[in-house]
C-alpha cells in the first residue's frame, strides 16, 4: 500500500454532491442574453472522519480490552472538526450492549476541555463507542441516545467501531431542513503522530471502565448474537441535558457553569454574567 492514508472498513460511504433541479423541457427558456452569469461550481470535498493513528490504536485497545461496549468523546483539531486527535473515555458503566456515562465525569471532562481553551465543537460533538460484535450498526438505544443528547446541536456525529474493524460514522445536521449522511472513515498516516501509550491507556481504562460481573457473564452468553438489539438491562446512557444546555449558553455563562458545576449542579439555571477569559 503506497497511499499514506489507510481506509478503515466502512460499510457505506456517501458523498455530498451538488444537485441541479431537473430540467423542464416544457418550460420556455428565456433569451440567452438575459441569463445571469454562470457561477462556478464549487467542488466541496466530501466529509471524511479521520483518526490520528495513535487515537485509532487507543480506540482498538479499549475495544479489545473486554467484550463489552466502551464509549467516549472525540477531541478534534481546531482547524478540522472531523479530524480526531484524542479519544477520551470518561467514567462509565459498560455492558455487552450499553454504555452509561457518569454525570460528574462528563462535567469534569467538559470543564477540562474548556480550561484547555477548546470550543464545544471540538470536544462535544462526536460520540464514539465500540461494539463487541461484528456489526457497527447503531442499535435502537444508540439512535435514541443520539437524538436525545445531540439533537439540539447544530451538527453531531455518531461513530461506532465493531470487532473486526467495521465502522459506522453518521453526520447529523440539525440546521435548516436537517439531515443525515453516512461518511467514510480513515486513519490518517500523513500527519505526524505519536507513539503507543499502552501503559497510560491501561491506567485510563482501569480508572474509568466499570464492567460489572453480570455484564461479562451476559457477554459470554450473547457473544455473536445480535448486539444491536436493545436489552432489558438498566441503562442511562449519556446524561440527558448536558449538551443541549451547553450548546444553548452564552460563552460566559458556559464558563461559569463549568467552573462551578462540580460542586453545584443547581447552577444550571443561573444567568449571572462573568467575563470569559479563555480564548
Ligand atoms: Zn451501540
Amino acid at each position: 500500500m503506497n497511499k499514506s492514508t489507510m481506509k478503515a472498513q466502512s460499510p457505506q460511504a456517501a458523498a455530498i454532491q451538488p444537485t441541479a433541479p431537473p430540467a423542464r423541457p416544457d418550460q420556455k427558456q428565456p433569451p440567452k442574453q438575459s441569463q445571469p452569469p454562470r457561477r462556478p461550481v464549487i467542488q466541496r470535498p466530501a466529509p471524511v472522519l479521520r483518526f490520528s493513528p495513535t487515537t485509532w490504536a487507543k480506540l482498538l485497545y479499549f475495544r479489545d480490552r473486554q467484550p463489552t461496549e466502551v464509549g467516549g468523546f472525540a477531541v478534534t483539531a481546531a482547524e478540522d472538526l472531523l479530524r480526531v486527535e484524542e479519544f477520551v473515555a470518561v467514567k462509565q458503566d459498560v455492558s455487552v450492549a450499553s454504555v452509561s456515562f457518569d454525570d460528574q465525569a462528563v462535567a469534569d471532562y467538559f470543564e477540562a476541555q474548556v480550561d484547555a481553551c477548546r470550543k464545544p465543537e471540538q470536544f462535544a460533538r462526536i460520540w464514539l463507542h465500540t461494539h463487541p460484535g461484528g456489526s457497527p450498526q447503531p442499535s435502537a438505544t444508540d439512535e435514541e441516545t443520539f437524538a436525545r443528547v445531540f439533537g439540539a446541536c447544530q451538527w453531531a456525529l455518531m461513530f461506532v467501531l465493531a470487532q473486526g474493524g467495521k465502522t459506522y460514522a453518521r453526520l447529523r445536521f440539525n440546521m435548516g431542513p436537517g439531515g443525515n449522511i453516512v461518511i467514510p472513515v480513515e486513519v490518517d498516516f500523513a500527519a505526524p503522530f505519536g507513539p503507543s501509550q499502552r501503559d497510560a491507556w491501561e491506567a485510563e481504562y482501569k480508572a474509568n471502565i466499570n464492567a460489572g460481573r453480570w455484564s461479562l457473564l451476559d457477554a459470554q452468553e450473547d457473544f455473536g448474537r445480535d448486539f444491536g438489539a436493545p436489552s432489558d438491562l438498566t441503562r442511562r446512557s449519556i446524561p440527558d441535558d448536558w449538551l443541549e444546555e451547553l450548546e444553548a449558553m452564552e460563552p460566559a455563562e458556559r464558563q461559569l457553569v463549568l467552573d462551578e458545576l462540580a460542586g453545584r449542579p443547581d447552577l444550571w439555571g443561573d444567568r449571572a454574567e462573568v467575563s470569559y477569559e479563555c480564548f
